[in-house]
């Protein structure tokens, strides 16, 4: 057992500092209907110095000391530090690469492009940063002697994949509702295999969304939504961790794209951490980047953020993003206030588009990384992001959860969209002449004068 730790965090409303409860207290509004946020007492944090704090998280990175070789773990005195040790639950989350794209960024007019490949972790999403701290402060309630019977959330299926697994792992029961018809195979099957209960529910998630908060309500089902803010405090890890891969320099954009807008949030929140530590000393700029099917930050952006409109958000290939009340509309408003942020959008072609060229260089991209590479292109075309700017997408999910997609872009059977990329497989009769007379037609046509298009 840890000696009582030194770090203290608490939930404490948006809008009155005086409103406080313990992160084991079983809350997730103010009194005032607004969200709350995990505070941490600085006046500790800053008992150690910029400079120590960088030497301890290098330290514990890729090293397996319980649980510090974790991402989320590592920067446990940021994150949620009074959770006895034994009770995290961990599956080693974070520490994902990044990936310089040199030959996309080329393409694009972009010297200095990366992509944060969050979708390489257990579950195949950056949903796994915030849930291992959720999940483990769960457990550490119950071993404090609480009542839950269950964690629940909605979901537009990454969220319910990382519940299932961080839960499975814990022996905690996990409830998830999913709108029907509307995920990935991939996604539908993780919490299956994981034995959660799954609803499959004839809604979008914004009536999933209603649902979960009324069993949590009623029947103290823990709600497990990034609407709880201990995820954030894991998800915001991702812009530490970027800046450290890049030793402790920050580059000039971040580009994420947005949904329910609690990762935006939780970005610049582990930047404003960096930043009141004196650990680094420029600001990024942020892009959120929408689905136009799902735009409601889009469009609250085109009027400065004075006026803002939930909306029915309609189909888009993003399905996780596919979301027209954003939970965390107001802690991204003010994210992107601190940050000179960007608000751009992406139709479904364009998405698509962008997944199909970054994949053409070697990436293997989800639809919502389309769209923020869609939106990246888009603020290089414009000339917003220059040449030399060092621009970093966050990438937030595996491709592979998406496959269905990408099986429809490139046998061409997706509504509405023509691909300019499609590369299905050549069919042909198993003789050698045949095949070599093809196979030199191909790489002509593809790589003329010997050189990649
Ligand atoms: C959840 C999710 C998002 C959106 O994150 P928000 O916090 O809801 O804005 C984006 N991409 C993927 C793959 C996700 O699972």
């Amino acid at each position: 057992m840890d000696a009582k730790p030194r770090h203290r965090a608490w939930f404490e409303s948006l809008h009155d500092p005086s409103e406080r409860y313990g992160l084991d207290e079983v809350v997730y509004t103010a009194r005032d209907g607004g969200l709350l946020q995990v505070v941490h007492d600085m006046g500790e944090l800053r008992k150690t110095s910029g400079d120590g704090w960088k030497r301890l998280f290098e330290e514990r990175a890729h090293k397996n000391e319980w649980p510090y070789g974790s991402g989320v773990w590592g920067k446990k005195e940021w994150v949620c530090p009074e959770i006895d040790n034994e009770n995290v639950v961990s599956m080693y989350e974070g520490h994902s690469n990044l990936f310089w794209a040199e030959r996309y960024g080329r393409e694009l007019g972009i010297e200095d492009l990366w992509i944060k490949q969050c979708g390489n972790s257990h579950t195949g999403s950056f949903k796994d940063l915030g849930m291992t701290v959720l999940v483990s402060m769960v457990k550490e309630m119950i071993a404090r002697g609480k009542q839950i019977p269950a964690v629940a959330c909605a979901s537009t299926g990454d969220t319910s994949a990382a519940l299932s697994a961080y839960a499975a792992a814990a022996g905690i029961p996990a409830i998830v509702f999913l709108p029907r018809g509307k995920i990935s195979v991939a996604q539908l099957i993780q919490p299956v295999a994981n034995g959660a209960m799954v609803f499959a529910l004839d809604t979008d998630f914004d009536g999933c969304m209603e649902i979960v908060k009324q069993v949590a309500e009623k029947d103290g089902i823990y709600l497990a939504n990034s609407m709880n803010s201990l995820r954030i405090e894991g998800q915001k890890t991702v812009g530490i961790e970027i800046i450290q891969q890049f030793d402790w320099e920050v580059p000039d954009w971040f580009v994420i794209p947005g949904g329910n807008l609690g990762n935006v949030s939780a970005l610049a929140k582990g930047i404003d951490l960096l930043l009141e530590l004196g650990m680094i000393s420029r600001k990024p700029r942020i892009v959120c980047a929408q689905a136009e099917a799902a735009n409601p930050l889009y469009l609250s952006y085109q009027r400065d953020f004075r006026v803002f409109e939930p909306i029915a958000a309609r189909p888009t290939l993003a399905s996780a993003i596919q979301i027209g009340n954003p939970v965390s509309y107001e802690k991204a408003v003010e994210a992107l206030r601190r940050y000179d942020g960007i608000v751009e959008q992406a139709t479904e072609a364009e998405l698509a588009e962008a997944c199909a060229h970054a994949d053409r260089t070697g990436l293997f991209n989800c639809p919502h990384t389309g769209v923020a590479l869609a939106a990246t292109k888009k603020l290089a075309e414009r000339g917003t992001i220059r040449k030399g700017d060092r621009v970093v997408v966050i990438s937030t999910a595996h491709g592979l959860k998406f496959v269905d997609f990408k099986v429809r872009y490139h046998s061409m059977t997706l509504d509405d969209i023509a691909p300019e990329l499609p590369n299905p497989p050549i069919e042909l009769e198993a003789r050698y002449q045949t095949v070599r007379d093809e196979m030199w037609r191909q790489i002509e046509r593809r790589f003329p004068n010997g050189r990649a298009r």
